[in-house]
């Protein structure tokens, strides 16, 4: 069944006194549950044992209340009561022969102690990472001391739950063993300061002391960082390659990447994949420990490719785990169509940055594996005979009809344009996007497979044709526009001068190929982002690229502020500069007559005056729900017709994220005749010690 060029992916391979059955290891990733969720936690890591997966990991693991990540949502291991949580983890993982790993950590300055209270901890005094108002302190020799046994204690405790693998956490920035490392961050001048022998020392120290404590049955991994890409106060290559020599055989494991998390979990709209490679194919060279690495992985070429030339000996993987927990036995099933591949897109990042269960575009699935019981390849099977009609090829409606078709419900799918996808195929040409056309291929390739699914491209129907149909049930995804007028958050009426000025574009027309006429030399654009994600900013690249002068300009006080949750912001910037694109924040539009644009300052109000020739406004959208209007107002014709239900879903019930339309098409089918779940549909933690605190505190009588 498998090819025999990927049976290097399946040989198992000793870590210290461990053996990993395979060479597919999903490296620690946050996921928004953590401590606080243990169930699901615990049932999501599940799922990628189940999956073939030789290694689960942990995400950070804090081990002590003054590396606190509040309000972050992480695991932790503070004290023995919170061991269960993650037995419970390692048990469901174990049970599918697979090695549990705990990345401990200690944030140090990159903490933020607001649960705790406790005063800040770091190499050197200085401000705390990310923006809190308080300063860490520079640890003591004492301080080091304890943090050491706070490491051990950790790790033993970790041991104690089932761990197989241990990591010293020394990457992305955020472990008090990397923060003694840089320059920028360690200012001692004891023995843990200044020389790099001193800087490595406290690391060296960890990984021995954990080593002492679990090394007799645990496998000791080192996650380092081996370029920050900050020049000389961030931990260059060049330094990295002496600390790898120095400890070259000191952990079982190296786990080696780019740092912060915004370079290594790059979008695929800045990196490809195995983009990491330079960085750190040296590793290999200079130990003879085993090497594990990420790139965001799917192509089993690929990762051969890494076996043989001796980059590296395991695959990482973070994103491809979450987009598909089951592509190692995809693999080795010889499966490789069924792989539904990352599109880098990094919703699952924005659930840990927003502080809520991990969410991926590309599976449905994940982060509801406990709380809805969905597994990413099992599905109830259909209830009944009938047959439903899908209108609208979109991600919504290809997910609603390959997930109804995998239930066995005889589906035909409509779609008015000659190619599916929706807005898929139509993001997926801007620059940059190519990779999310994936959500498309991985469907309509499933779609294929399955004969009990018609599909009709080309195809726009009428209510009239809906009820002609005669499908018992119809679920439209037929999508959204974007708005010309202006209106969005910060208009709430239309803008003077937008609505049919032929100077005004949207998103949809650009990428339809209506672009803005700019043959005269600096013809100036100005993208209107009230959106605050990515597509202002594609959109003023397309422009930059086709010969524009481009403004980008936006009411926020920052462009483009929720590309921060899935890390682009950074790249977004760098790239802006790069291409000469103009940035201006914290202005909104107030009319526009075709080549004259009136702008005002959002705090002062101070208006004036802008040469431009075209504006792109992205603003909102409108959904496109004529066709379910138009049935509902119909409703009494629905019996004669055989109609039993009707629903509307994805960007034409209400517009959001690609990763919303696919999440709205798989839930219509999970529930499609099947009874109802209640006010709530999914099952929650409750936190029953605390609840038991409340009720002998609250009086009987007073419970409402
Ligand atoms: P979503 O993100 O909710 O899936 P999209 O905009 O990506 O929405 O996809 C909606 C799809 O529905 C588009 O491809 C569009 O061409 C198609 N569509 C819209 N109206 C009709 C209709 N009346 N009949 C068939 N297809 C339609
Ligand atoms: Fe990949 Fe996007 Fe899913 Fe994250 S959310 S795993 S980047 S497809």
């Amino acid at each position: 069944m498998r090819d025999p060029r990927y049976d290097i992916l399946f040989t198992p391979i000793k870590i210290g006194p461990v053996t990993a059955k395979n060479r597919f290891f999903q490296v620690p990733h946050c996921n928004g549950m953590g401590h606080a969720m243990p169930l699901a936690h615990a049932a999501m890591r599940e799922t990628k044992a189940e999956g073939g997966w030789a290694v689960v990991s942990t995400e950070e693991c804090e081990i002590h209340p003054s590396g606190d990540l509040t309000p972050y949502v992480e695991a932790r291991l503070w004290d023995d009561r919170d061991i269960p949580a993650l037995a419970l983890m390692c048990d469901k993982v174990h049970a599918h022969g697979a090695l549990a790993a705990l990345e401990l950590s200690h944030n140090g300055p990159t903490a933020s102690n607001l649960y705790s209270r406790e005063v800040l901890l770091a190499p050197s005094h200085q401000p705390s990472k990310y923006g809190y108002p308080s300063q860490a302190r520079a640890m003591t020799l004492h301080d080091i001391r304890e943090y050491r046994r706070w490491h051990r204690e950790a790790a033993i405790r970790g041991k104690r739950a089932g761990m197989d693998i241990i990591y010293v956490y020394a990457a992305h920035d955020l472990s008090l063993a990397m923060h003694f490392l840089q320059r920028r961050r360690n200012q001692r001048s004891d023995e843990y300061g200044g020389s790099l022998e001193n800087r490595v020392r406290l690391l060296r120290e960890v990984l021995q002391d954990t080593r002492d404590a679990v090394g007799d049955t645990c496998a000791v991994a080192l996650r380092f960082a081996t370029e920050e890409l900050l020049g000389a106060g961030g931990v260059e290559l060049a330094e990295a390659k002496e600390i790898v020599g120095m400890l070259a055989e000191l952990p079982d494991l190296w786990d080696v990447n780019v740092a912060a998390w915004y370079n290594d979990s790059v979008p695929s709209r800045f990196a490809g994949e195995g983009a990491q490679e330079p960085f750190i194919d040296f590793v290999k060279q200079t130990t003879s420990k085993p090497v594990v690495g990420v790139g965001r992985f799917t192509s089993p070429d690929t990762m051969v490719s890494q076996l043989k030339r001796g980059v590296l000996d395991m695959i990482g993987c973070a994103r491809p785990s979450i987009a598909d927990p089951f592509l190692p036995k995809k693999i080795e099933e010889g499966r490789i169509d069924d792989i539904r591949e990352c599109i880098g897109c990094n919703i699952c990042v924005s659930g840990d940055m927003t502080i809520s269960p991990i969410r991926c575009t590309q599976n449905p699935t994940m982060g509801e594996e406990w709380r809805k019981d969905w597994h990413p390849e099992r599905i109830a099977p259909k209830r009944s005979a009938s047959r439903v009609l899908v209108v609208g090829a979109g991600p919504a409606g290809l997910e609603a009809a390959r997930a109804l078709g995998q239930r066995g419900y005889e589906v035909s799918l409509a779609e008015g344009r000659k190619e599916l996808g929706g807005r898929v195929t139509r993001e997926a040409r801007l620059p940059g996007l190519a990779e999310w056309a994936r959500v498309r291929d991985w469907r309509v390739g499933q779609i294929d497979k399955l004969a009990n699914i018609a599909v009709y491209p080309d195809s726009a129907l009428t209510a009239q044709d809906v009820l002609d149909f005669g499908a018992e049930h119809v679920v439209l995804a037929t999508g959204c526009h974007w708005r010309r007028d202006g209106y969005g958050r910060s208009n709430g009426f239309a803008i003077p001068g937008f609505a049919d000025n032929p100077r005004v574009f949207t998103p949809d027309d650009l990428m339809d190929g209506r672009l803005p006429d700019v043959q005269q030399p600096g013809g100036r654009v100005v993208v209107f982002d009230d959106d605050g994600f990515y597509y202002g900013s594609v959109d003023a690249e397309l422009l930059r690229l086709r010969g524009c002068e481009v403004t980008h300009l936006t009411p926020d006080d920052s462009i483009a502020p929720w590309s921060q949750h899935t890390l682009d912001y950074r790249h977004i910037r760098k790239r802006m500069a790069k291409l000469g694109i103009e940035a201006m924040v914290s202005h909104d539009i107030v009319g526009f007559d075709g080549t004259t644009l009136t702008v005002e300052d959002v705090w002062t109000h101070q208006r004036r005056e802008l040469a431009c020739d075209a504006v792109v406004t992205v603003t909102a959208r409108v959904p496109e729900d004529t066709l379910y209007q138009e049935l509902l107002r119909r409703e009494a014709e629905w019996s004669a017709a055989g109609l039993r239900s009707l629903r509307c879903i994805g960007d034409a019930e209400a517009p959001g994220l690609i990763a919303h339309a696919v999440y709205a098409g798989h839930r219509y089918a999970r529930e499609l005749e099947e009874p109802a779940s209640g006010e709530v549909a999914f099952k929650r933690h409750f936190h029953t010690a605390h609840a038991d605190d409340l009720l002998r505190e609250t009086p009987a009588q007073e419970v409402p």
